[in-house]
């Protein structure tokens, strides 16, 4: 997701601009965030623009039990300092410093909100997405989806696993 924002570059430090945004799809690198609604307040900095984003989207997640595509629905809410390469108002070279922190803004004065929404919804992800809270997974003997209907396998068998995987997930989950 893209914003030019030369014209914020230019103005006064302290000077506020909401962005509503709308994005109905958003491929990253390793995954797609879909429906992203919310809005995005630049702040002018001594430096930069300080970005804060709040927005709801969804992602795809498979559930870790059994395997189902699933929605998960995201709260995204981050706070960046992007910094950029050149003058807003020069176009001469900025001097960063390496330790400065923050996202950099390139010489097209595009503010690309990608690499912070990708690490945001990597942190944000569930560890262990589940279809439902009492999905029953597959049969580890068959490959049975348990939610379905139970498969042939013994009975003892199925039901032992199911507490003990039961019992791990909710340790994990803890
Ligand atoms: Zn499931
Ligand atoms: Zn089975």
């Amino acid at each position: 997701m893209r914003i030019n924002v030369l014209n914020e570059l230019r103005q006064p430090v302290g000077t506020v601009t909401v962005f509503d945004l709308c994005e109905p799809l958003i491929s990253l690198e390793d995954t797609e965030i879909r429906g992203l609604s919310g809005s995005l307040t630049s702040v002018r900095t001594n430096r930069g623009l300080l970005a804060s984003l709040k927005a709801s989207a969804t992602v795809s997640e498979q559930c870790a039990r059994c395997l189902v595509a699933i929605d998960c629905p995201l709260s995204i809410d981050f706070e960046e300092e992007f910094i950029p390469i050149l003058d807003a108002n020069t176009t001469r070279r900025m001097r960063v410093s390496d330790g400065a922190g923050g996202f950099r803004i390139g010489r097209d004065f595009v503010l690309d909100l990608g690499e912070p929404l990708r690490q945001y919804v990597l942190m944000l992800e569930p560890q262990k997405p589940l279809c439902q809270p009492n999905c029953a997974g597959l049969c580890p003997a068959c490959g049975a989806d348990l939610n379905a209907a139970s498969c042939g396998c013994t009975r003892t068998f199925d039901e032992r696993w199911g507490v003990l995987s039961g019992f791990e997930a909710s340790k994990k989950e803890g």
